[in-house]
């Protein structure tokens, strides 16, 4: 049996299964196995026994409540769930239901094996809806080749027959989406350039209103509410379609109703239909303008060679006449075809996918490139055809303040897929966490939010330079990787997230508040001002000092206290600027070392910032027990202890008093290069406490 790959236009009301034929060049509408090209997507299980198509839609029409359809503007909806047989169903497992039944249907009918498939969606798909699609297609077992947008799919297959020059778009209005897309054309290069829509405006609507209109009606008459009875409400939404579709043929018809024992006929106009349905019309036409808008450089009516209109409720008359206003050409309607261009679009991609380049065999008129008479083939290849996002990708973020949180854009709506966005960053913590969004807005609450990620694998206790890169992969759907400068690929890990965007931006402005009070930095020096660190000595440390302070962000706190026979302040919490002033003040005029680390403890106020102690001495001090406790209960607070010892300083005391790791004795020399050192530590660690979202 032949093995064969196709293009499956799923749709919200029918689905139509295509395949590209690569021997005669053309597309081949796979029908089902009662004979039909498309298949209503409904979905009936009653008794063990698994309904789809026309045979699913009877029961539904007949309506019974163990039918399902319209799921598909559900995808991805975790809310959704419709109960068949008495067991409950999501959108993607009724996608998936259906879509692994008409493989079996289409295969029987054909003899055919039906290995991969490229799915359409509506252009407005967004993250959940994409992955809920590409999950329903492997579980009905299909090898899901990729997930395409349904008006790009009709423009390959409309766009590519037609060949040449142009810009095109496609007016795409099904059973319940409504999509626009904009395209130009040229040869084989087909590049989207906008796309807009909305996944619950679409044929079901109109079919509603005229519902609508005749539960008034028999209400009126028999004082009876259709819509509390389900059963009968649902054979009516299917009456009231098949009523729509005749208004596009006749000026008039009838609907015959049935509930509680009574029966009512009414007849429904086009011209009311039409004017009950002019704002949903109106609708259309707004997300048509709002797509060239959002192109600029006053993209309008007039910039569009050809317009195509697809989907089946484009037969609707009002929608004809309303485009040829519009527009004021004549869009093109491409008759029967409109049930199927979108699966034929899908087949082309299909082989694409499988053998990276495609040759069609077109009509006359078309590809005058190719300068030759007879018939014209095109070839094309996978490169050929670029498509957009039509949702912006971005991250939360704080503004420059540090005070809020918004959306920050990195891919624009109508951006190219495939296309990774890099956002660079200069950070000194071992982790970040990035949190996606999908939408327009900066504010995130418009906005869906999509992932958290954690980015790690950064050297410690550096600052690193890296990237991470955000991409909508050729499906559309979201992909994060990260990469340091020297092109060391990151760890990226994706997790759904559980907690409300408002709980996560309150959580995280409170956690960057109390970071910032730890990075920020208080720092004391304790300067030996005995007899023996009179000269070089006392020079030197004045000038580790302000080497030191140099290199402090500008709200550091500094203190600087002079110890001999006793302790005092020179300067206490002072800003960067006021140190030199107290630094000038520090003299070794005479006495011996006594202990300024419990006069330290006991006049220095404790506060929330990173506390740091940096001693100086250059000699053995008195009471060197009173000065181990006192440094003890110090770094038991918190307050981190350097010790550095010049000239007769005693190491194995230094190291008694100081933080683990942090006593040095030195040479003279290497003073100022010992206090550059450690500020230069305090500098890298306070960063790397942030959880910064760059
Ligand atoms: P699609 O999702 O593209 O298959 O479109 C299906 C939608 O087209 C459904 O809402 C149908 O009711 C609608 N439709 C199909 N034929 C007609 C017609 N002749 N007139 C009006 N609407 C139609």
């Amino acid at each position: 049996m032949k093995t064969i790959n196709v293009g499956i236009d799923l749709g919200t009301t029918y689905s139509a299964v295509a395949t590209f034929d690569a021997a005669s060049g053309k597309v081949e509408i796979l029908k089902n196995d009662i004979g039909e090209e498309i298949t209503p997507s409904v979905v009936c299980i009653e008794d063990g026994e698994t309904l789809i198509g026309q045979e699913a839609k009877d029961q539904q029409a007949a309506g019974n409540l163990n039918a399902a359809a319209f799921y598909k503007s559900m995808m991805g909806d975790p809310y959704f769930a419709r109960t068949l047989d008495g067991k409950s169903y999501d959108a993607e497992m009724l996608s998936g239901v259906f879509l692994k039944n008409l493989k079996t249907s289409v295969e029987k009918a054909n003899g055919v094996n039906i290995s991969g498939a490229v799915i359409t969606v509506p252009a407005y798909f967004n993250e959940a809806q994409r992955q809920a699609t590409i999950r329903a297609g492997t579980k009905a077992g299909f090898n899901v080749l990729k997930i395409i947008n349904e008006p790009t799919a009709a423009i390959i297959a409309y766009g590519l027959t037609g060949g040449g020059k142009k810009t095109a778009m496609v007016y795409d209005l099904g059973g319940g989406t409504f999509d626009v897309t904009i395209a130009k054309i040229d040869g084989a290069q087909v590049d989207v350039i906008a796309t807009n829509g909305d996944h619950q405006l679409g044929g079901r609507n109109w079919d509603k209103t005229i519902v609508d209109e005749i539960v008034d009606r028999f209400q009126d008459e028999f004082g009876v509410d259709i819509a509390a009875n389900k059963e009968d409400y649902t054979e009516l939404v299917v009456r009231c379609e098949k009523a729509k579709k005749q208004l596009s043929n006749v000026p008039a018809t009838t609907v015959t109703v049935r509930s509680e024992g009574f029966s009512g006929q009414y007849t429904i106009t086009r011209e009311e239909f039409e004017e009950k349905t002019r704002r949903l019309m109106a609708e259309t036409i707004m997300l048509t303008e709002k797509c060239f808008e959002e192109l600029g450089n006053g993209f309008g009516w007039h910039s569009i060679d050809e317009i195509v209109l697809v989907g089946g409720s484009t037969r609707m008359p009002q929608v004809l006449d309303t485009i040829r206003k519009k527009f004021g050409k004549e869009p093109r309607t491409i008759g029967s075809k409109v049930d199927t261009i979108v699966a034929s679009g899908a087949a082309m991609q299909a082989h694409l996918c499988v053998a990276g380049s495609i040759t069609l065999s077109m009509g006359g008129g078309a590809a005058k490139s190719s300068g030759a008479s007879g018939p014209i083939s095109l070839t094309i290849d996978s490169g050929s055809i670029r498509d957009v996002t039509s949702h912006g990708l971005g991250m939360l973020a704080f503004t420059a303040d540090g005070k809020n949180i918004i959306n920050s854009i990195i891919i624009k709506k109508n951006s190219n897929v495939g296309v990774p966005y890099g956002k660079s960053y200069n950070f000194g913590g071992d982790k970040l966490q990035v949190f996606v969004l999908q939408g327009e807005s900066t504010s995130p609450y418009d906005c869906t939010l999509l992932y958290k990620y954690v980015v790690s694998g950064m050297k410690r206790g550096e600052k690193n330079n890296f990237t991470i890169n955000f991409l909508y992969d050729q499906n559309g759907v979201v992909e994060v990787t990260g990469s340091l400068s020297d092109g060391t690929a990151l760890k990226v890990e994706k997790s759904a997230v559980t907690e409300s965007i408002a709980d996560i931006i309150a959580r995280l402005l409170r956690e960057k508040e109390e970071a910032a009070k730890k990075a920020q930095v208080d720092v004391a020096f304790a300067i030996d001002t005995s007899g023996s660190m009179y000269g070089a000595p006392i020079d030197e440390a004045k000038k580790s000092i302000l080497e030191f302070v140099a290199q402090l962000g500008e709200d550091a706190k500094t203190s600087v206290i002079s110890f001999a026979n006793s302790s005092s302040w020179l300067c206490k919490e002072a800003k960067k600027s006021e140190v030199s002033a107290a630094v000038r003040r520090l003299d070794a005029d005479g006495g011996t070392s006594a202990d300024p680390l419990d006069f330290y403890r006991r006049e220095k106020r404790k506060t929330d910032a990173n506390r740091i102690l940096v001693v100086l001495t250059d000699g053995e001090w008195f009471h060197q027990d009173d000065a181990i406790r006192s440094a003890d209960r110090l770094k038991a607070d918190g307050v981190k202890i350097y010790a550095i010892g010049v000239g007769d300083a005693d190491y194995d005391f230094l190291r008694k008093i100081a933080s683990p790791g942090e006593a040095k004795k030195i040479d003279l020399s290497k003073l100022v290069a010992t206090f550059r050192e450690i500020a230069d530590g305090i500098a890298t660690e306070s960063s790397g406490s942030f959880t910064s979202l760059g």
